[in-house]
């Protein structure tokens, strides 16, 4: 390549230098740090984000950039410039005070809402959420978009995706999964799951977490799991991959599931090229891409018969009081229990999506100017009756109940939905290309699996955005029909419906 490439890259590789020191700060402060750390530990955050935007937003980075353009580039190192561009242009044109301004307001905004929520006092965060949203529209004005200013929100967690095709997408899974949930609704065989609640001791809960992650191929030489209240997986290189999870003595999906959702993001942060580390194509192609190898983990494999055929006799070993009169088969409908809930993170995997497009709906609706902050607790109550079948009885359990708008993250929802649709696309065209894949689960053979996902879309890092790599794994555009046939007959068998 030539000069002005290598220096992109170089600089590049200086500001995400700077962002991993930040997010291994990050992390810290999630583990292990003492309470009483937090002021001076924000306002380090601060300074490493400020040097890396100044960083990547230098002057001699536009220079770069520009002059990479005239050499001509091609095959990855188009796919660097490609993304190196985009997201310069993106942070160049916001102005310098409009992100003091959405910093201060959402620090502000998090505290209100801690109170709204804890005294079910919705009016007391509204003016924040006003404002919160009035910030992010000129954010989005400043950015660009094609078509509707919620694009450009969602641009920034799934390049490439639009509200339209969101919506349309969505529209389609709606329409297709009412229907199951009504049947698994009428059902008159749900299962089993006092059992769920019995008592399972922290320490075997842990040494089974590390069990089902060595089970997965997760390196413990390039990776760490710790405990943190929210789980969550952090990265530096593929070669310090870092998750967490929590024990919850008294439920015992909590920290299982949990760790290998966690382990599914960690493994394809591991499976990422080293080679490339530090640019685009090292990366991660998109939040929504990184939700569906969670979930192709957690739910797919993680809550599939063939698996349980294979680690049942572990769990039953690991607690042998609380599952005494507890079977495979019980144990496995058990864990696939359908249940309408009020909170989204409790949410079953039928339901989940659900949960998801309310949120959406309101996104858009705000951002369009349809609605305003203050519609929002009549609308989420109407959407929760009317897609989930129940109402939340308060504000804390109903439009408060998630930290995002706080934050002023909208359109970051819209991922979470797009992951469970990606996964089940993905596992289907593993099936197709892998034989007798699920013989392999069964008898715990996960490698096989791991390498089809590290060749297929691992180890292209940002090759493609998101719907592209969709095409090219499976041949086919993104289709909903693909999870919802997944649901059926999963579910159709476990509730006879
Ligand atoms: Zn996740």
């Amino acid at each position: 390549m030539g000069n002005h490439y290598d220096r992109m890259i170089a600089i590049r590789r200086e500001a995400s230098d700077i962002s991993s020191a930040a997010a291994l700060l990050s992390w810290d402060q999630e583990t292990l740090m003492p309470k009483k750390g937090a002021p001076a530990r924000g306002r380090q955050l601060a300074t490493l984000s400020g040097l890396a935007h100044t960083r990547f937003t230098s002057p001699e980075m536009g220079e770069a950039i520009r002059g990479a353009e005239g050499e001509g580039p091609v095959g990855p190192a188009l796919v660097n410039l490609r993304e190196i561009r985009r997201s310069y242009q993106r942070l160049i044109r916001v102005p310098v005070e409009l992100v003091r301004e959405m910093a201060e307001t959402e620090a502000e905004a998090k505290e209100r809402w801690r109170e709204a929520r804890a005294n079910n006092d919705f009016p007391r965060f509204s003016p924040l959420l006003h404002r919160s949203i009035e910030l992010r529209k000129r954010y989005a004005e400043a950015v660009g978009y094609e078509h509707e200013p919620y694009d450009a929100l969602l641009d920034e967690y799934e390049p490439g995706m639009t509200a339209a095709r969101v919506s349309q997408i969505f529209d389609d899974l709606r329409a297709q999964l009412l229907p199951v949930v009504a049947r698994i609704r009428a059902s008159r065989t749900p299962p089993r799951t006092d059992f769920l609640s019995r008592h399972y001791p922290r320490a075997d809960q842990e040494r089974l977490s590390r069990r089902v992650l060595s089970l997965m191929h997760f390196d413990f030489e390039a990776g760490r799991m710790d405990i943190s209240s929210h789980p969550f997986t952090t990265s530096f290189t593929p070669n310090d991959v870092r998750l967490t999870t929590r024990y919850d003595e008294s439920y015992f999906p909590t920290a299982f599931f949990g760790t290998m959702h966690e382990g599914g993001h960690a493994l394809y942060d591991q499976g990422l090229p080293v080679e490339h580390e530090g640019t685009p194509l090292g990366e991660p192609v998109s939040l929504g891409i990184h939700e569906s190898q969670s979930r192709l983990w957690e739910n797919l494999v993680g809550r599939s018969r063939p698996f349980w055929k294979h680690f049942f006799p572990a769990v039953k070993q690991a607690f042998p009081e609380a599952l005494a009169d507890v079977g495979e088969e019980e144990f496995y409908r058990g864990v696939n229990v359908v249940k309408p809930s009020l909170i989204r993170i409790e949410a079953d995997e039928v339901h989940y999506s659900l949960h998801i497009m309310l949120r959406f709906e309101i996104e858009r609706d705000l951002f369009r100017g349809a609605i305003s902050a203050d519609d929002t607790p009549r609308i989420w109550r109407q959407r929760m009756k009317e897609y989930i079948g129940i109402e939340p009885p308060t504000d804390s359990d109903g439009v408060l109940q998630d930290i995002h708008w706080a934050m002023g993250i909208f359109g970051y929802f819209p991922t979470y939905a797009l992951g469970n649709l990606y996964a089940a696309q993905f596992m289907n065209a593993a099936g197709r290309d892998l034989p007798d894949l699920e013989g392999r689960v069964a008898r715990g053979d996960l490698s096989t699996l791991l390498e089809w996902l590290r060749r297929k879309i691992h180890a292209r890092g940002m090759t493609w955005q998101a719907e592209d790599l969709v095409r090219e794994v499976t041949g086919a555009p993104l289709d909903a029909s693909h999870f919802v046939a997944y649901l059926e007959h999963k579910y159709g068998e476990i509730y006879e419906s």
